[in-house]
């Protein structure tokens, strides 16, 4: 692992000089194989065991190989397009990335998995194009659900996305069988971490599959120790095979 700070201005300015290069300028041209292709990269689906994907390359051309059985093709361009960062930003540091689903959402803060993210977040969904499709005031997760669908990308890409824009105070928090997996708070939320391990509210186990489920909360259901009195709005989004991502969001007074 690189100790280095990730060079995220990099990142994404990589990733928009390509979209301007392709004459990007609605989400359905963001066609990730074929710009993959025109950047000497192949892209493949196979079997793969103990990852989502991994690129092979020399200083010229490149192989992607994409394990066949993600269950959504937002995963699979997402995992497509970290590739194409790690092409883009690091060639020549290793001749064989190998990615897990950890490197795929930042594991341990590894720089050059941060920049690939962030390279794949700027790539399938611009920040002018992204910015455009969501209205004004507090993030919505069922407006959030048509615009990942509109760009092709996956819900928590999307909700990840957004809490990393967002001027709202807001967290996302991803969880599954009722423990917390990770979370990520926008730059102006001052919830206090909700760490791995921690359970979640019972509640949101009885949400509908597949379909926004909206609650407002009593704080210490997700802070058992608090002994603040206030509410949360909650909306979650579960589904059959993935974890649950919740948008967490502090009530005004
Ligand atoms: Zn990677």
């Amino acid at each position: 692992m690189t100790t280095r700070e990730p060079d995220l201005g990099r990142a994404t300015g990589a990733a928009r000089a390509l979209l301007s290069r392709y004459g990007v300028t609605r989400p359905d041209h963001i066609d990730v194989e074929a710009i993959c292709w025109g950047e000497r990269l192949l892209v493949t689906h196979g079997p793969i065991a103990g990852a989502d994907a991994w690129l092979l390359a020399n200083s010229r051309v490149g192989t992607v190989r994409v394990r066949e059985d993600i269950p959504y093709e937002g995963q699979r361009r997402f995992a497509i397009a970290h590739e194409l960062g790690h092409w883009t930003l690091h060639r020549g540091v290793t001749q064989l990335h190998l990615d897990r689903p950890e490197q795929l959402r930042d594991y341990r803060k590894d720089p050059i998995e941060v920049e690939a993210n962030a390279f794949a977040a700027e790539f399938l969904m611009p920040q002018a194009l992204f910015e455009s499709r969501l209205p004004p005031g507090p993030p919505d997760l069922a407006r959030l659900v048509d615009v990942a669908r509109e760009f092709a990308v996956g819900p928590t890409a999307a909700t990840l996305r957004l809490v990393r824009m967002t001027e709202h105070p807001v967290m996302l928090v991803v969880h599954d069988g009722g423990k917390t997996f990770w979370y990520c708070r926008s730059t102006n939320c001052n919830l206090p971490p909700i760490k791995p391990g921690r359970p979640v509210p019972n509640a949101i186990a009885a949400g509908p599959l597949e379909d926004v489920f909206c609650r407002v909360a009593e704080r210490r259901e997700w802070y058992a120790r608090s002994t603040k009195v206030s509410a949360l709005r909650e909306q979650s989004l579960r589904f059959p095979d993935s974890p649950t991502i919740t948008l967490l969001s502090p009530v005004e007074a």
